[in-house]
Order: structure tokens, then sequence, then C-alpha cells
């Protein structure tokens, strides 16, 4: 079986149009990492799937759609109606006797047909209209002669399913399965040999359609429901979510199942995988670089909480051992296993003994045999009022709590004197006094350090739930551009971006992907972006994020329709072009090494920062006289390349954006907010350094 690329679900309906208000018990359909549709009706439901199915088609995505309806009806069924036990000549044969307009159909009546096919009454019942209907029982009372059996092999097992017989009241499928099946026919119609139906057929073709039953995660669909939430648009969302998280063995485990005439309900059996917290996060959604309509220039702080709002972590959680896991972001709260320090011990070298024989003046203690040391804990009692030879980290003996430091002690190998001013308990650790088993002792999002890791060791910890380390493939664009150490002809320059932001993501914890330089073509540009998303999880690139005819990275995601350009009130940085390429979200920054090294900063580092775990990271900045002056315009905040020198935060003395030997001059930023300023030397200025950005 390949892989499956995107997952689609959809909550059906079995009754008529609903109107053009979202409203529940109508169609939704959930497409992993995107926002639900509503659907009005059947014929809707079916234009929107048709359109999707050609766009996956075109662009070579495999998908699985799944419906929330009985694929097959009992055993026995198909026969009786087609003379064949294959489901899908019933789908074709329903088809051809199924009248759907969005404001009636004849269900009721095509049920009442078959009913009277045979000798008693049923298998259908419950005539949910008005007019009485020949051969549709109303309730199932006593007559009622089911020829087949009343559920399928999957519903005896699934706890509080309905059979496909009831056709009306709460919950029941039987008219979603009659006003299902054939629209779901025309579709194998409309796409001959692009279809796939599970369990019946070898999963082969582009599109599988697969039966759901979202009942299975009822228990988390309940979770999400909040107040105004519509729950059938959360169940499909949540589930497709939930199958596109899911490894690829455990999906084939789930459609290993041989039902050939009834179908199956997919992941029935297998609650517990799609349970799990998802194992993969989802993808993020296509618009969720999208700007408020209608403004000109988006202020610095409205850019930031868009971004914040939208970006959740991409990155797969995964287990190390403790020795490798520094610098990596932890997937999970982790919990000490064990208490530190385990049991009481000493903090020094030293005679240890119990606290009520403490009194003032000097203490005379008869010295017991033996002594207690770290790793080495002395087996035996110390009886009252003796004294036991202890060394720094020794467990306490039984009979000692107090300890006298050696220093304080005269000895002649047999007693010790000492003044007896000491507090009980002195000189020792209580067991837990660092961290008590089942302590959190460090948060999810934690970027580990060094002490991290010994705190980790300390309470019993081997191997800690992390997450794989964010890839950043970085481009740059622009016909201009060579090699460094290349020749460079006239009008050329050196690609001075893409060293930068490598190493720039190395500083950042990250693990950089060199996607190399792009001529000004899109069709390069294209495939370079490809190979991009394929491989990292997120893009930089840097040159031709602009609305120039050489601005080939933001036309580009333009034509795949996730471009945003954003203007954001921000000196230095042109425009950014923020967009996704198949997935993968893309930071277009701009040409000039200085707007693209501050716009990495301010913008790229924190969006990383989601993305990989870690949560947002506000750099740490501090108030400073400034040593220089500056009229400010206001309309959009300023960064200064800045360095402290005596206490005061001076400036690079050119504001200009190609000068790269600024960036290396500069040891941080000065931020001048969004208003205007009349800075005059001695004013206080906020200074950031480089140091902040975790450079
Ligand atoms: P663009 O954003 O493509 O219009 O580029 C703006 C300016 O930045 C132009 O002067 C480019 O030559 C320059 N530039 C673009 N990419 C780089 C790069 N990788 N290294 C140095 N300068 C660049
Ligand atoms: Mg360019």
């Amino acid at each position: 079986m390949t892989q499956f690329t995107h997952f689609i679900m959809v909550d059906w309906s079995g009754g008529n149009d609903t109107g053009p208000r979202p409203r529940k018990d109508a169609i939704w359909i959930g497409e992993a990492g995107q926002d639900p549709v509503y659907l009005r009706n059947r014929q809707a439901a079916r234009e929107w799937l048709q359109a999707r199915i050609k766009t996956g088609l075109a662009r070579d995505e495999r998908l699985m759609i799944g419906f929330d309806f009985p694929f097959g009806y009992p055993q026995g069924f198909a026969r009786a109606m087609t003379g064949s036990d294959d489901p899908l000549e019933l789908w074709d044969w329903l088809a051809a006797r199924i009248s759907d307009a969005p404001k009636q159909n004849n269900r009721f009546d095509l049920a009442g047909q078959i009913n009277q096919r045979f000798a008693g009454i049923g298998p259908f019942w419950f005539n949910g209209l008005t007019r009485d209907i020949p051969g549709l029982p109303r309730h199932k009372r006593d007559g009622y002669d089911n020829p087949f059996p009343d559920r399928r092999a999957c519903e005896i097992r699934a706890k509080g399913s309905f059979t496909c017989w009831q056709l009306a009241g709460a919950g029941a499928v039987g008219s979603q399965v009659l006003m299902g099946l054939p629209v779901l026919a025309q579709l194998r119609a409309d796409f001959p040999d692009q279809i796939a139906v599970w369990p019946f057929q070898p999963l082969k073709a582009p599109v599988a359609f697969v039966e759901i039953w979202p009942s299975l995660i009822n228990d988390q669909v309940h979770a999400e429901t909040g107040p105004g939430d519509i729950r059938d648009a959360v169940q499909v969302r949540l589930l497709a979510d939930r199958l596109a998280a899911l490894p690829a063995d455990a999906l084939a485990q789930m459609l290993d199942v041989t039902a050939p005439e009834e179908g199956w309900i997919l992941g029935l059996g297998h609650e517990d995988l799609l349970r799990l917290s998802p194992l993969k996060p989802p993808p993020l959604r296509n618009d969720c670089f999208a700007l408020p309509p209608g403004v000109d220039w988006t202020p610095v702080d409205d850019a930031m909480a868009l971004l914040r709002d939208r970006l959740h972590p991409v990155t797969a959680p995964e287990t190390l051992p403790l020795q490798q896991a520094s610098g990596r972001v932890l997937a999970q709260d982790l919990i000490a296993k064990r208490s530190n320090p385990p049991l009481p011990n000493t903090a020094v070298d030293g005679y240890g003994f119990a606290a009520n024989c403490l009194r003032a003046g000097d203490i005379e203690l008869p010295l017991i045999d033996g002594r207690a040391a770290a790793g080495v804990p002395f087996d035996g009692i110390v009886s009252e009022c003796h004294a036991i030879r202890v060394l720094t980290g020794a467990a306490l003996p039984d009979g000692v709590d107090t300890v006298v430091l050696e220093e304080d002690c005269s000895s002649d190998g047999t007693r010790i004197v000492f003044r007896g001013d000491l507090k009980p308990g002195a000189n020792t650790r209580r067991a837990g006094e660092d961290a008590l088993a089942g302590d959190l002792i460090l948060p999810a999002g934690r970027i580990l350090t060094p002490a991290d890791l010994a705190l980790a060791s300390a309470t019993g910890l081997s191997d800690l739930p992390v997450r794989e380390r964010l890839k950043v493939a970085v481009l740059s664009t622009g016909d201009e551009l060579v090699e460094p150490g290349q020749p460079a002809a006239k009008g050329q320059i050196f690609d001075a971006n893409r060293p930068m932001l490598l190493n720039l993501i190395a500083r950042l914890g990250y693990e950089p992907l060199d996607l190399g330089r792009v001529p000004d073509d899109r069709a390069a540009l294209a495939a370079t972006l490809d190979q991009a998303a394929n491989q990292a999880h997120v893009i930089l690139t840097s040159g031709g994020a602009s609305a120039g005819d050489e601005d080939h990275v933001s036309a580009l995601l333009r034509e795949s329709g996730a471009l945003q350009e954003w203007r954001i009130a921000l000196k230095p940085g042109r425009p950014l072009a923020l967009g996704m390429w198949q997935g993968t979200p893309v930071f277009g920054l701009p040409g000039n090494p200085v707007a693209a090294f501050v716009c990495t900063l301010i913008f790229a580092r924190p969006a990383m920062g989601l993305l990989s775990g870690a949560g947002w990271q506000d750099p740490q900045g501090f108030d400073l006289p400034a040593a220089f002056s500056k009229n400010k315009k206001p309309g959009r905040r300023e960064y200064l390349r800045a360095r402290m020198r005596d206490g005061q935060a001076e400036v690079f003395k050119s504001e200009g954006s190609g000068r790269v030997s600024s960036l290396s001059w500069a040891e941080g930023l000065v931020e001048l907010p969004d208003g205007p300023a009349q800075i005059k030397p001695g004013d206080t200025v906020r200074y950031i350094p480089f140091g902040s950005f975790g450079l």
C-alpha cells in the first residue's frame, strides 16, 4: 500500500437540504489541518468531493476519504437484491433506484418496495414521514420479521452503533446508507479506476473510500467541543487529524481487514491507536499566514500576535537517551522517577548522632566502630548519645539525624567533643529536598540544557521524550548571486545571506539544510521549493519577496494560492512573503542582508520557536541611555544595529540596509517604538543584545 497524503472525513446526512447557514445534523467535511466545510445538501457535497478529488489527482495526492455510514448491508442482502454478493453491485443497484433532489427523495418508498419483496414485515422499519408507506412499518413491533441478520459483524462489535435497517430516529443510519451509497456509486463512475473502496478492493487507486464511525473517538470529540462548536464539524476534523497523524504501520494495521461483503469500520478494534496523542503533529493550515483584510501596514505586534496564534509544533516526538538530548525540546512534562536525594544524607565530612543529645555547652560522645561513606552505608544502628564517623554524601545511619563538622570537633579516636550550639538536623540533607518522586521537574517545551540533564539523571530518568530537531531549509534567489570562491563577473555579487542564515539557524539550535542558490527563474525555484518542502519543516528564502517583475518567490507563492504579502510596519524590512508551499511554511525574507537578518530575528525566530515545540520566545532586552541622537518618524517600528559601550547604547554610523559590515559591527539591536521619537544622548532606549535572540 502506498501512503496516503491527505485525509478527508465526511459526516453524511440522510435528510433534506439544511439551508445556507452552517448547522448540526447536516453534511460536514473535515480535512486534516483545514477548517471543516459545511454543505447544505448531497448535491453540494458531491460537487465538493468531485472538485477535491480532481485537484488531488492533478497534484498526485493520495486521498483517503471516509464516510460515516455502512458500505455494506448484513450478509445475504446484496445477493437478494442483485444476485451477487458484491456490495459494489448493490451500490449501483441503489443508485439506479434512488432519486434525490435537495428538498425531497424517495428513500422511504424504496425501503417499502424492498420490504414488499419479502414475506414478513421487514427488513426496513421506521417510516419517518407523515404519510403511510406500503410495506414500511412505523415501529419495530410485533410482526417485524427480518430475513437478514439485524447487524453486521462489525456492528455487533461496535457498542452503541445503529442498525442500517432503522431509517429514522436519533442516530439512525438507515437513511444515510440509502442516500449515501448512490452518491458514492456516482463518484466512482465520475472517476473510473481512480477510486478503491475499502475493504472490498485492494487500495491501489489514488483515492480510497473508507467507512468511518466518529463515535470511536467520542471522548476526544467531547473534550474538543467547546460552547458554540458544532459537534459534527469537530468530529470530522478531529478524526481526519488523528488518521493523518498515524504512523503508516498503524494505519496499515487498521486497514488489514477481511469483510468482503459487509464492510468494516476503519479503526474498529484499534481504538487505542486512534486515541493516542498524535505521534506526528497535524499539518499547519494553509491560511495560517492570512492577514486581516483591508490593513495596509500591519504593526509589528499585530503580526507577531497572528503568528503566535496560528502556528503550532510540527516536529514529531521521539525518545532519546539523556546523553543525546541536550538542546532538544521536551515533548512532554518530565516527572521525577526518584527523589533527590533518595535518602537523608550528610552534606559534610564529620560525625553523626541523634539531635536529642544536644544541649548547651560542650558535648562529649563516644564513637562507635565503623563509618558511613557515600555508596557504603552503615548497616547497624547508632545507639543513643553515640556518634559515628560520616563522609559527605553518606546515607544517615539509623539513629543519626544531625552531623557536626569534622573541623568543629576534637577527637582521640574513641570519643568526640564539640560545642552543643548546633541545630537539630544540622549539616544533613533531607530526602527529596531537591525533588520528590512524582514532582514535575521540567515542563514540555523546555529546551534542554546541560543542567537539565543533571536534574533528569539525578531523578532517575534515562530516556527523555523530546521532539525531533526542526529542519530549516535555506535558499538564496537572484541572478546576480555567485558562490564565494567562484569568479564573479561584472554585476554579480557574492551570496552573503545564505552563509549567514544557515549559521544563524544552527546557532538557534535547529538543523540547517542548504538548498543552494536559485536563479530568478520560476520553474527552477518551484523545483527547489518542492525539494525543500520534502525535506524541511520550514523554508527560509531570501530575495525576490516583493512585488516586482523578478520577485519570483512571492509570485510562486501567490500562484500556489497561499501567499500573504506581509507589509509589516518595520524598518529595516520590505514586504515579507509568508506562505505555504505544499504544507510547509515559507518565510520569504528580503534580499538585503540587513533586512534579512533583522526579519529573521524578529519574525522567523519566534515562529520557528513555536514550530519546534519550544513555544514563543520574546527576547529579553534592557533599558540603556542612548549615545546617539535620532529623529524618528511615526508609522513603523525600527531596529538599529547597536552595541553597548560604557553603559550606553551606540548605533552604527549608517542605516543603509545593504551594509553587511554593520551586522558584524553590531552586538545587538536598539528597538525604537512604532510612534515618533526624538532621541537625544542620555535618553533611555531599549537594547536587545544578540545573545537574547539565542545567538
Ligand atoms: P531583492 O529582494 O531580490 O530585490 O534583493 C534586494 C537586494 O538584496 C538586491 O540588491 C540584491 O542584490 C540583494 N541580495 C539579494 N540576495 C542576496 C544575497 N543572498 N546576498 C547578498 N545580497 C543579496
Ligand atoms: Mg532579487
